[in-house]
């Protein structure tokens, strides 16, 4: 009742103001009698939120709430269509076996395969489950990599490099060197190309590299750019020991390990139509090891041994009771193998790392 009187004389008083002018008074009677109403509904629709969170007794929510299809919900979030297993290398050497969820022909997921444990070598030594599971964050999230709008998915040609190569390769008749402009790397922008093009380019840049350095015009050609006399002399004057090949991450897995020197080494046959020499003469190009020195594997290995070591070999430090880890950052670059050092030093072994010293001196806050 008080709320029906109260209604009609917050009309009343918007009326008013509406027909005539709305005076400061009548805003403020008209502002305190709907405030006073919107309260009073207010109130109404509190007791009925307050009733509803009282306190219910459920002995069992299943006997309860018997209508279990929202379950569905949550279950087609994760329900996928098929699954595959592929090896993940694009990130680095782990190549772990990963398995893709596809949904709608789509890859939604990523997740370990859990497989690991099944393996059996040649004479059928069984693997040990505890290898699994075998992944990282990143390779949970290559999905974003699949289909990110900066996936390279097909070849692409630095503008310059292209119309260096269609110009005919022009190069200083002395020195060798290629003009400038043609090599603006940085600032250049990326030509797209098919297949076909990007192995003829690469085919007629090595060869014209090769017929370019090789013989004593070749190595006069290095001299005058300024290269040591030694390098010169260590090419034996083959071209094609100018050309350095290193692949990134994804060719230096360890399934592909040497897959760029095997490249390198295919040179010979290069240089052997190039100078005319012998096979058994014949010179590859060079293989750059820089991945023994980067320290995503220990450098000390290479230094000592001459060998460099591959990630299996991280998984010895289980029989290791003085594990030395010297020059690497185990655990944050090798995720998939840290659990062996986790669990070694679980059983008790010692770890002594050397490490470059990152400490700074102590700095002056304010000048004397
Ligand atoms: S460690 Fe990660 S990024 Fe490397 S291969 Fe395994 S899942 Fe892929």
């Amino acid at each position: 009742m008080d709320q029906e009187k109260t209604f009609s004389e917050a009309e009343r008083l918007s009326q008013k103001a509406s027909s005539a002018h709305l005076t400061r008074r009548s805003f403020l009677q008209l502002g305190l009698a709907s405030g006073t109403s919107v309260l009073l509904t207010q109130r109404q629709a509190f007791a009925d939120i307050f009733t509803f969170f009282q306190p219910v007794q459920v002995g069992n929510p299943l006997a309860t709430y018997p209508n279990r299809g929202w379950e569905r919900v949550y279950r087609d979030l994760y329900r996928y269509d098929s699954s595959f297993v592929f090896l993940c290398a694009p990130n680095d050497t782990h190549n772990c076996l990963l398995r893709a969820q596809v949904k709608n022909g789509v890859a939604v997921r990523i997740a370990p395969t859990f497989g690991y444990g099944q393996a059996t070598d040649i004479y059928g030594n069984q693997a040990s489950h505890r290898w699994d599971p075998r992944c990282c964050q990143k390779g949970l999230a290559l999905i974003r990599r699949f289909y990110g709008d900066r996936r390279c998915k097909y070849p692409l040609v630095r503008r310059g490099y292209l119309a260096w190569v269609n110009a005919g390769f022009p190069r200083d008749p002395k020195t060798g060197r290629p003009p400038e402009h043609y090599f603006q790397r940085g600032k250049d922008s990326w030509v797209k190309v098919d297949w076909e093009k990007a192995f003829d380019i690469t085919a007629q840049a090595m060869q014209n590299i090769a017929e370019t350095y090789s013989g004593p015009a070749g190595m006069e050609r290095l001299r005058l750019q300024g290269y040591d006399e030694a390098m010169i002399e260590a090419t034996g004057g083959a071209g094609v020991q100018t050309i350095k090949f290193r692949g990134g991450m994804p060719p230096l897995g360890a399934t592909r390990i040497f897959a760029q020197y095997r490249l390198a080494n295919m040179m010979a046959l290069l240089d052997a139509r190039v100078r005319g020499v012998d096979p058994s003469q014949a010179r590859g190009a060079r293989g750059w090891n820089n991945y023994s020195w980067h320290t995503d594997l220990p450098p000390g290995h290479p230094m000592v041994t001459g060998q460099q070591t591959v990630d299996w070999d991280l998984v010895a430090v289980e029989n290791a009771r003085l594990i030395i880890v010297w020059g690497m950052n185990w655990i944050t670059t090798k995720m998939p193998d840290a659990h062996w050092l986790t669990e070694a030093r679980i059983r008790g072994s010692k770890v002594v790392v050397i490490a470059a010293n990152t400490v700074q001196p102590p700095r002056r806050l304010m000048p004397h």
